[in-house]
């Protein structure tokens, strides 16, 4: 075997070894770094069978890596009608050998559930061919919670939980462009003699009450029917498809449901007003309008009652 001196006095077979050892640390140096990163991530084969998980994605999901080690991550970690997804979108990478990201929730070992963006990376072998899969999974929990929070400060009534008076409005502007043909009735409601019941009872008493109205409409209502706080002690309803008649028999069923189910605060009642259109993208207001003249006449004649809208209320 022969083999020529290099100029330094190293032969090409320590040379050789040399840049082995150089690549081996370096490698092992690299791995260190993958595997210290404060990022969850995760290899795979290319059929998502898990073999390797760094320390904050063993932290994030609550599993040392042995106790899954060829598991199959969508098993482990998915909700099961997640997992055909998540596949799906693992093969779709490796296939065209391209990094992609989505979002799907996952579930730690002990239960807790994240909302988690994955990011997919096949990861080529010598021969040029996906062999493998890292994936990263960053815990966007929180970000989506303050999302969620954010939303809510924005579309909902901070006491009752319900739609506020804006999603409201964007909601009948939705159905009226959806639909602008549709029947669609409105019932507005007012609490009765709520200044006194404030008075009497004290204004975190009202609230409660606010608060017990808001449930009562909320279980009482099916989608498409939306309730909402219109205001201070004043509800709506939206009814899409819903006649006059068919919104009277709502009307009724939410008074009968307020009286009753207020006893064991004090008692209370509420007066509606109803009002029903054919055409919501052009009396869209006038359909609250005229659902309000209707109410105010329920309080003329006595209050607890409902009223339906006719011309002659306009008087
Ligand atoms: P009517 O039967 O004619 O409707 O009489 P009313 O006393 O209910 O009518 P009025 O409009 O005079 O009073 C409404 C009261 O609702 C006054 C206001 O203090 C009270 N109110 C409005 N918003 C809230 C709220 O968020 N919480 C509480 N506790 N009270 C509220
Ligand atoms: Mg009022
Ligand atoms: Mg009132």
């Amino acid at each position: 075997m022969s083999h020529t001196v290099t100029m330094g006095g190293m032969t090409d077979i320590e040379s050789i070894e040399r840049q082995n050892q150089h690549l081996t640390e370096s490698n092992l140096r690299l791995h260190r770094i993958l595997a210290s990163l404060p990022i969850a991530w995760i290899g795979t084969d290319t059929q998502g069978r898990v073999y390797e998980m760094n320390d904050a994605a063993q932290a994030q999901f609550g599993y040392p890596v042995f106790e899954i080690f060829e598991s199959c991550l969508a098993e482990v970690f998915l909700d099961p009608e997640d997992r055909e997804t998540f596949n799906a979108r693992l093969q779709d990478a490796i296939r065209d050998d391209q990094k992609i990201a989505f979002e799907l929730p996952a579930v730690t070992k002990d239960g807790n559930r994240l909302m988690v963006e994955w990011s997919v990376m096949p990861m080529q072998g010598m021969d040029g061919t996906v062999t493998s899969v890292r994936l990263i999974a960053n815990d966007i929990t929180e970000r989506v919670q303050q999302a969620d929070r954010l939303k809510d400060l924005a579309f909902k009534d901070a006491l009752t939980g319900l739609c506020n008076r804006r999603s409201f409005m964007d909601a009948m502007n939705t159905v009226g462009t959806r639909s602008p043909s549709q029947v669609c009735s409105v019932i507005l409601m007012d609490v009765d003699k709520f200044k006194s019941y404030n008075d009497t009872y004290g204004h975190p008493e009202g609230d409660t009450l606010l608060r017990r109205i808001g449930d009562i409409l909320g279980a009482s209502l099916r989608d498409p029917y939306l309730p909402a706080r219109y205001g201070g002690e004043e509800f709506i309803v939206l009814l899409p498809g819903a006649s006059t008649d068919q919104a009277l028999q709502v009307a009724e069923r939410l008074r009968l449901a307020i009286e009753s189910q207020t006893q064991d605060l004090h008692g209370a009642t509420v007066s509606l007003g109803i009002s029903t259109t054919d055409d919501l993208t052009i009396e869209r207001n006038s359909v609250i309008e005229q659902a309000d003249q209707a109410l105010y006449s329920s309080k003329h004649n006595g209050r607890n009652q409902s009223t339906i809208w006719t011309p002659k209320l306009a008087a």
